[in-house]
């Protein structure tokens, strides 16, 4: 037997509904905050994430589905959203001046050669916000408040916000100095990986998932003792806007991002009850330019579908449930033909209707719509047919009346409502 490939996952029609809830609170966001949605391709030039990511991050060093297509050009699946919306950015012209800022979310499946475990998953879908042409730390606070909003109509029970700022180039050149005279000694102990990271990018090392790595950074400098006058001042104002707009957050310093296009905010999201982090984002003022683009400044967040219905509130995420039809026509054989019909006929009043496909006798019919879930069953007999009538069985009270043809739209519609 096929089976389906390590690290994902089938939605399947029983759960699909699931799915929509989340894909419908992303829309009314989307409304209230003025968002419009930008779709890329699923796969794009290697090239764009060596540039776009950085050679020194997870997903490029150890993650990526990158093959040769069938002229040798080397091509990625998708393994994070951003670089991808910026690339498309700067490729459509959007980034002219008169225009800025432009507010644009995704929702985009993602792939990852990652160790499947909970919660990580080879290919696993986000939802992301980007927000491009805004230096301002007022636009970091609304990209949270964004997040912050979509978690809690999804009802995520104990959620903590967590901000820090990794500074800009210049900030980041002192600290890296900071850092590695910190961790010269201890290099020996550290994963191979890191070695390499000491000498391209130690800030990365404060990222690694290793214990060992962990040990060694735990009582390292922090960031946000090295920020320059404007870096520290962003934050400042960072903070100051989450405080006006009653958005509890945690500075953590040892939060850098997985990504190294980060500049300045960087904030993470955590379901504490599971310890899972469900949202990461933050500043990225460099990227846009890095890639070809003119310098333009951009704050966003990727947010894991998969971990936030992992996290929702259950209640909420199980009334999410599958297309069932309102009313089940179930006939005796010779009034196959007045079922679809009369199927037909409530379709097009819209209301939700069916009838038996593969010509089960009235008894498993019955059984059929009961299994569904359906509210009505119409059944079709001689008695009822003699007067053009359906007998309705209203499957919740376990009531049956007999309902003229002429009145039934009326009838569902006012029993529905
Ligand atoms: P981590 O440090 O846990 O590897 P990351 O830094 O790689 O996370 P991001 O690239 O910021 O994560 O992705 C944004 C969000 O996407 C994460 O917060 C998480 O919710 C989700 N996510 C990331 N990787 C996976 C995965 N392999 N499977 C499922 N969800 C994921
Ligand atoms: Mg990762």
């Amino acid at each position: 037997m096929i089976k389906i490939p390590k690290g994902t996952k089938d939605v399947l029609p029983s759960n699909s509904a699931k799915w929509h809830l989340v894909e419908e609170n992303i829309k009314k966001l989307a409304k209230k905050y003025a968002l419009n949605e930008i779709r890329t391709p699923i796969f794009e030039h290697t090239e764009l994430f060596l540039r776009g990511v950085g050679d020194t991050t997870d997903i490029v060093n150890k993650e990526m589905y990158t093959f040769l297509d069938k002229a040798d050009r080397s091509i990625t699946l998708k393994p994070e959203g951003t670089a991808c919306v910026a690339r498309s950015f700067i490729e459509n012209g959007l980034d002219s001046a008169g225009v800025m800022p432009v507010k644009m979310y995704y929702e985009t499946p993602v792939f990852r050669y990652e160790n499947p475990q909970s919660g990580r998953l080879r290919e696993h879908h986000q939802f992301g916000v980007e927000i491009y042409g805004s230096a301002s730390a007022y636009t970091d606070a609304e990209v949270i408040s964004i997040a912050k909003d979509m978690l809690e109509s999804m009802q995520v029970a104990n959620v903590k916000l967590y901000i820090n700022s990794i500074g800009c180039a210049d900030c980041r050149k002192k600290y890296n100095e900071a850092l590695r005279t910190y961790l010269a000694n201890s290099l020996d102990s550290m994963c191979p990986q890191c070695k390499e990271r000491f000498d391209k990018n130690p800030l990365r090392i404060l990222d690694c998932k290793e214990d060992k790595c962990k040990l060694v950074t735990k009582s390292a400098p922090r960031i946000l003792d090295y920020l320059c006058g404007d870096c520290k001042d962003h934050f400042d104002k960072l903070k100051h806007t989450l405080d006006l707009m009653n958005i509890l957050y945690t500075v953590k310093a040892d939060i850098v991002r997985g990504l190294d296009y980060y500049t300045g905010t960087v904030f993470e999201f955590v379901a504490e009850d599971v310890g899972l982090t469900v949202c990461g984002g933050g500043r990225y003022n460099g990227l846009l330019e890095q890639i070809g683009g003119k310098p333009t400044p951009a704050v966003g967040f990727g947010m894991g579908i998969e971990r936030l219905l992992q996290v929702a509130n259950a209640d909420l995420i199980d009334s999410a449930t599958p297309n069932v039809p309102t009313i089940y026509f179930a006939p005796m054989q010779e009034y196959y033909d007045k079922a679809i019909s009369l199927t037909a006929m409530l379709r097009e009043a819209g209301i939700s209707a069916d009838t038996d496909h593969i010509g089960r006798s009235l008894k498993a019919q019955m059984k059929y719509a009961g299994k569904l879930g359906v509210r009505f069953v119409g059944i079709l007999g001689e008695d009822e047919l003699k007067q053009d009538a359906v007998s309705i069985k209203d499957m919740q009270i376990g009531e049956t009346q007999l309902v003229k043809i002429a009145d039934l739209i009326n009838y569902i519609e006012k029993k529905v409502n």
